[in-house]
């Protein structure tokens, strides 16, 4: 049997919940951690119909990009078709997990299924996220050194892009006196001792921070592990917004918007001129990307695909790029895939299902 929390570590090793926005609210939003799973359901939105979805297939986990509970609540009466989505949830020991904006801030997210679609190549971050890379610095004896890399790096320690178990060390002078009380690896408490050490750095995102200090303090011989942690303002170049990526080959933009609507199953798209214009670099950012319009220009992109895109916002690029808008929901109405995907990959001892509700309030006349 699996709980719901085992699925529930999967999504976060994927989108780890310390990369949502500040304004956001994913996580877990109803239910038990340690219920056992009887089936999970996964959609772009949790509305009342798709609540009665996962109810009627037997599922107690729903699993959504959008958060049902996005502002706080004040009341629970059934008012508002969000409290009685709540109500219901728990009347029904339903879990409802929301997967947002750290889902649309890492390499293989919402963007990356976009890219997918479009058959997108090279993907990068369009706008990396800084200050959520961790440095971490250590002192051991030179004996334990290799033992205690080796289990930072196990735990996820030194990945840098394409790059794994990457650190630094140095050699130098460690002392210390041990105290009456002190129960010391190395020398005899009351006496200086002084210890031929090696200074180690490794550097890991913000929530590997308490796994990564573990392994440290599992490998490292001294009774008190002297280590340092430094917040980074360097970028993450896999964590942020939207996403870059070329064309196999460049296409007259005419093409390119046919076979982007085939692809991404559009009936309607607006945007801005393309006349005459050829693309082979593209960006993209599911749901309101207005604010990474300027980024998409930076980058040399031919076309930026976003969705929520007001009057001026057609005007930024001013014929230097094509600026179009998909639809908010049609842009991540591919994010359930994502969902599906990795957890079919790791479970199969329960059904997963993806929604068949159309949860798009908008319609096209
Ligand atoms: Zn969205």
């Amino acid at each position: 049997m699996t709980k719901i929390k085992e699925v529930v570590d999967l999504l976060q090793q994927l989108a780890p919940l310390s990369y949502q926005e500040s304004y956001d609210n994913s996580g877990l939003q109803t239910g038990n951690l340690h219920d056992e799973i009887t089936g999970v359901l996964v959609t772009l939105d949790c509305t009342l119909a798709v609540l009665e979805e996962a109810l009627a297939a037997g599922c107690n986990l729903i699993i959504a990009h959008h958060p049902v509970i996005f502002r706080p609540l004040k009341q629970l009466t059934g008012r508002s078709e969000t409290e009685q989505i709540i109500i219901k949830a728990i009347q029904n020991n339903l879990g409802i997990y929301a997967c947002h904006t750290n889902l649309d801030n890492v390499l293989s997210g919402v963007n990356a299924k976009i890219c997918e679609k479009i058959g997108l190549e090279n993907l990068k971050i369009l706008s990396q996220k800084t200050g959520n890379l961790i440095k971490l610095v250590t002192f051991a004896p030179l004996e334990n050194t290799n033992a205690i890399l080796a289990a930072m790096h196990t735990a996820g320690a030194g990945q840098i892009g394409n790059y794994q178990n990457c650190s630094f060390w140095v050699s130098g002078i460690g002392n210390f006196k041990p105290g009456a009380e002190a129960n010391p690896h190395i020398g005899e408490p009351g006496q200086q001792e002084e210890v031929a050490e090696n200074r180690m750095e490794v550097i890991f995102p913000e929530h590997l921070k308490e796994k990564v200090v573990t392994a440290l303090l599992a490998a490292h011989p001294y009774e008190e592990v002297a280590y340092d942690l430094y917040r980074l303002e360097n970028a993450n170049q896999e964590v942020g917004a939207g996403m870059l990526g070329d064309l196999p080959k460049s296409v007259p933009a005419t093409e390119f918007m046919q076979q982007l609507k085939t692809k991404m199953q559009l009936n309607t798209v607006r945007h801005t001129n393309f006349e005459n214009k050829q693309i082979i670099k593209v960006a993209v950012c599911g749901g309101a990307g207005s604010f990474l319009i300027k980024d998409a220009l930076r980058a040399g992109a031919d076309i930026f695909i976003t969705a929520d895109l007001k009057y001026h916002d057609f005007f930024i690029p001013e014929g230097k790029m094509i600026l179009a808008d998909i639809g908010h929901y049609e842009s991540e109405v591919f994010t359930k895939e994502i969902f599906y995907e990795n957890i079919i990959k790791k479970f199969s001892n329960f059904a997963v299902l993806k929604s068949k509700v159309n949860t798009n309030p908008v319609r096209y006349t």
